[in-house]
């Protein structure tokens, strides 16, 4: 059994066909169909050499136990956004199932190291707003209190939701066993933006995940009558800020990867008949270095002050979030530059917007990278998300390649 990437591509329909619908994917974490996409994946491995269980915080580990404890991990998750695509995360499981398969027929179920493919439970947070669950617990950066509380929108609690699924919240610290002899992790992943696609490639080295500095901005005018108050009389917060909206353009522009994003903003009292009195706005902000991500973050300060103060209003500002930018191991980035340049013949070099898994890995100091594939139209969460069937047989012809340097790497590390 060589590898077959046609078979990844098969197997990733038979999920859509399983866990989908006229809306797109609904394997929501925690949810009946998420679990039966998850008990769907188990009936794979019937016929591999490998060990199976789920950790202390429903992650699944898949283990091929190879002449080496050190273990070099590939992930992904199945669980999506409701109506969300067949590729985001499912991808990058199924490849690595596929990548695992051809290590055991070659070195007749005992490879060199040992390879542990790994589904992350919890990644989107697209029902109770947690992120990241699975491998935050797995990193140690994970808020038990933050997050037995949290509510879905029926207002069921996440630990009941969790409990549900046989997960003790109290216990999911536990998953932090799994790092035991991970040597490397690496993660395939479509790009879920248009920039592959505008390059005319297929495949991208992932220098890290971008920061993110998440505030919301409250600007407080004057609530009055839209009939009786003059133009030049208004202290109207929403013109401080969609001044601010327009500005984080400019903020955004000044380095080649930044983005800003002002993507809520609410009006009080928000009727037909008022001055908008009270603004209130979030922006998120990202780049993968962290003067910049800082130097955007100030003057998105600055510039607010100056806008309240020319609409004669004044401006609040809080802290929602934020995370650092998480960059990827250098080693690992140089063998997936080799990697992709060998099957696609040139290797951008990008970084991840949107947060993933390998960033809570990278995180704890084990060698991570990731690689992208080209979404067509740059759309993902949405069930037009795709990517040509080519494209992903290269993307885990890539993952496999990258899988046999990174083993090598691995060896060699040990050796010295
Ligand atoms: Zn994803």
């Amino acid at each position: 059994m060589s590898l077959d990437p046609k078979r990844t591509v098969a197997e990733l329909k038979e999920l859509r066909e399983l866990t989908g619908n006229a809306d797109g994917a609904q394997r929501v974490a925690w949810t009946d169909t998420w679990l039966k996409s998850r008990a769907w994946l188990l009936d794979k491995l019937s016929d591999l050499p490998v060990q199976q269980h789920y950790d202390a915080a429903g992650n699944n580990w898949i283990t091929l136990q190879g002449e080496s404890p050190r273990s070099l991990l590939l992930g992904g998750h199945l669980d999506s956004v409701p109506n969300g695509g067949w590729l985001d995360g499912s991808l990058g499981v199924l490849a690595s199932l596929e990548v695992l398969r051809r290590f055991a027929t070659e070195f007749k179920g005992r490879p060199p190291t040992t390879i542990r493919v790994v589904d992350w439970a919890d990644e989107e947070g697209a029902r109770f707003g947690r992120s990241l669950f699975g491998s935050s617990a797995f990193a140690g950066t994970h808020s038990i209190a933050a997050d037995r509380v949290r509510r879905d929108k029926d207002g069921l609690t996440m630990e009941e939701a969790l409990k549900r699924c046989r997960i003790d919240i109290q216990a999911i610290g536990d998953s932090a066993v799994e790092r035991t002899n991970a040597a490397a992790y690496l993660e395939l992943h479509i790009e879920q933006g248009p920039v592959l696609e505008r390059m005319g490639l297929p495949l991208a080295v992932v220098l890290g995940t971008k920061g993110v500095e998440r505030h919301a901005f409250t600007f407080f005018g004057q609530e009055a009558h839209s009939g009786s108050t003059p133009m030049n009389a208004r202290r109207d917060a929403l013109a401080a800020a969609a001044k601010l909206a327009l500005e984080i353009r400019t903020i955004a522009g000044k380095h080649p990867e930044a983005v800003c994003t002002m993507g809520s903003v609410k009006t009080f009292p928000g009727i037909v008949t008022a001055v908008v009195g009270r603004c209130e706005a979030t922006l998120d902000q990202r780049d993968l270095d962290p003067a910049v991500l800082a130097s955007m973050y100030r003057e998105a300060c600055e510039v607010s002050k100056r806008f309240a103060a020319e609409e004669g209003c004044t401006v609040e500002e809080a802290h929602i979030w934020s995370i650092e930018p998480i960059p990827f191991h250098p080693a690992l980035i140089k063998l997936a530059e080799e990697t992709i340049v060998e099957l696609a013949g040139t290797a951008p070099k990008l970084p991840s917007g949107p947060l993933h898994d390998a960033a809570e890995v990278a995180r704890l100091g084990i060698p991570t990278v990731m690689l992208f594939v080209q979404s067509l139209k740059g759309i993902s969460h949405n069930k037009i998300e795709d990517t040509t069937p080519e494209h992903i047989e290269m993307s885990v012809a890539a993952l496999d390649r990258l899988a046999t340097k990174t083993m090598q790497w691995i060896l060699q590390e040990t050796e010295r």
